[in-house]
């Protein structure tokens, strides 16, 4: 339920709907507003009448979240959540974030390269897999722990937040322990151990759509992230499937506008592994920003020829820079700053 006190409501006041709350089993998250503070309380409305709450000093109203999921909806919190991810970067405000970077760490080299030029083109925050998620058991892996070091002194040295995958709930630790925001991948989107245990840490997350799962499923995702008591999750809409086959999944444009209904949290589009193929993430990014999107997610390799992972969909560094530029007009367009 939301609490809605009133303009007029003590400090005290507050205190005690938050402590009654409580009692009950409760776990309260209060807004507090210029004006007014609105108390979010999710628990057991079994225990606790709403009418009872209704009652109490400096209360003004108790409305339902109707919503199955409660931190992630938009029915708790109306302004849009701004996500502090590190090195003075934000995800969700005028600022787009892009993350950008090759689809797996390879070697320091290879790295270096990649994430120097992206920089020069305005990415601002780093992207790379340690850790990867391949349908074939036979097919690179990723570097893991070597991996993340790669990426760390990339980060470090250019003053960039790195975002990188964790796979298993046994690594939660280890890539906490480097990444500034942890990604969970698609086919993990509902592996509910794993969004717990990054639920308990204090790092962003940035939370990739499920290949076929509904808005709904998404947003639950979120919500068992959320209620571990990590709020800081920010939506990737990377493509869903269907019955389309030439291009690797269908970017479902219409999730940007339908998740800002919805939801409170941030989301970015990655037409990387929407599309598949280098020639349409372009187009795709272009759309994804002008729909609303607060960011994106594009695969960069310095030589997509020999990538050890996803070199098909992967742009080279001149090309992430074409594309940067023709996307600053679009952003301005819908009252965002890119570069
Ligand atoms: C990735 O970002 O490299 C990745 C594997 O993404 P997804 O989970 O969207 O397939
Ligand atoms: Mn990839």
């Amino acid at each position: 339920m939301i609490i809605i006190m009133k303009d007029s409501a003590s400090a005290l006041q507050i205190e005690a709907v938050e402590k009654r709350l409580a009692d009950f089993g409760f776990n309260t998250h209060p807004i507090v507003g210029e004006k007014k503070t609105v108390i979010g309380a999710i628990g057991d409305k079994r225990l606790l009448s709403m009418n009872e709450v209704l009652l109490m000093p400096g209360v003004e109203n108790v409305v339902p979240i109707m919503k199955p999921y409660k931190l992630a909806s938009k029915e708790l919190q109306k302004e849009q959540s701004i996500i502090d991810v590190g090195y003075g970067v934000t995800v969700g405000g005028n600022q787009l974030a892009v993350f950008a970077g090759p689809c797996a760490i390879e070697s320091q080299e290879q790295f270096t390269s990649v994430s120097r030029s992206v920089k020069a083109s305005g990415a601002n925050i780093l992207r790379g897999g340690a850790f990867k998620p391949r349908s074939s058991p036979y097919s690179f892996q990723g570097l893991e722990g070597d991996g993340l070091k790669i990426m760390y002194n990339s980060g470090k040295e250019l003053g960039m937040p790195i975002c990188t995958e964790v796979l298993d709930t046994r690594d939660v630790e280890l890539v906490a322990s480097y990444a500034d925001i942890m990604q969970i991948g698609a086919r993990n989107m509902q592996n509910f151990k794993l969004l717990r245990e990054v639920g308990k840490c204090n790092k962003p997350i940035l939370l990739k759509r499920g290949l076929a799962s509904t808005m709904e499923e998404w947003l639950m995702a979120a919500e068992y992230i959320m209620s571990e008591g990590n709020e800081n999750v920010i939506l990737c809409e990377r493509g869903i499937r269907t019955y389309e086959t030439s291009t690797r999944n269908t970017f479902d444009i219409s999730a940007i506008p339908v998740s800002k209904e919805l939801s409170h949290l941030p989301i970015i589009a990655d037409p990387s592994h929407a599309t598949g193929s280098y020639k349409y993430v372009a187009p795709v990014a272009k759309a994804a920003i002008a729909a609303g999107a607060d960011g994106l997610m594009i695969e960069v390799h310095n030589c997509p020829e020999k990538a050890a992972s996803d070199g098909e969909q992967s742009l080279k560094p001149h090309k992430f820079d074409t594309l940067m530029k023709e996307l600053d007009p679009i952003a301005k367009a819908v009252g965002k700053k890119l570069l």
